[in-house]
């Protein structure tokens, strides 16, 4: 099974990857977590942020988790992956990809800013520090049209929206796959 955990820098998608990752090992059920920003930082250095490299990116994720995925991992992409058309593919080539909507609104992701991204994207233009790439305020983000799930991490806290989480996949990923097998 292939989760695409989409959704906007600090939506919640790392923090959610890590959590349920924990709960699957407590039931041994083998998970990798693909993280979007570590493979670009220690594998794909040469990807930047243009629509024609975000696509690359995700589509090479894909690739290593389509390899992880038929032995069975329960393997999560977490990536802002900010394009339907792109998310389709992946779901068309792998089998059992499911999408995964990790949203919060843009008020409380201003609030969060973990990484101090918004307020460099806010800034005023031509400032030196200024963002012009930041998806969701300057760069295009699809919601997802059909997502298999959508978890709202405004809405509730980390415990609940990891149960919601680890619930779907053991639905819909390992125990639906046994069942076939
Ligand atoms: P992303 O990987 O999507 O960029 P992160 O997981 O790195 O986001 O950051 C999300 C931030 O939001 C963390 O600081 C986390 O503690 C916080 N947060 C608050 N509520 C939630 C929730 N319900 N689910 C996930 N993260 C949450």
């Amino acid at each position: 099974m292939i989760l695409l955990l989409c959704g906007l820098s600090g939506a919640g998608k790392t923090t959610l990857a890590k959590s349920v990752k924990k709960l699957l090992a407590q039931q041994q059920i083998p998970s990798e977590i693909i993280d979007g920003d570590d493979y670009r930082q220690h594998l794909f250095k040469e990807l930047g942020f243009s629509e024609d490299d975000r696509i690359e990116n995700v589509r090479r994720l894909a690739f290593i988790a389509g390899k992880l995925s038929a032995h069975g991992i329960v393997t999560i992409i977490s990536a802002i992956n900010p394009y339907e058309h792109i998310r389709q593919e992946i779901s068309f080539i792998y089998p059992n990809v499911k999408t995964v909507h990790v949203n919060c609104s843009i008020d409380n992701l201003i609030c969060r800013d973990t990484k101090g991204l918004y307020k460099r994207a806010l800034l005023a233009d031509g400032h030196p520090d200024k963002l012009y790439n930041l998806t969701g305020v300057n760069d295009r983000f699809d919601v997802p049209e059909n997502p298999d799930l959508c978890i709202h991490t405004d809405q509730s806290p980390i415990e609940q929206c990891t149960e919601t989480l680890f619930n779907f996949i053991v639905q819909n990923g390992v125990c639906a796959e046994k069942i076939k097998s």
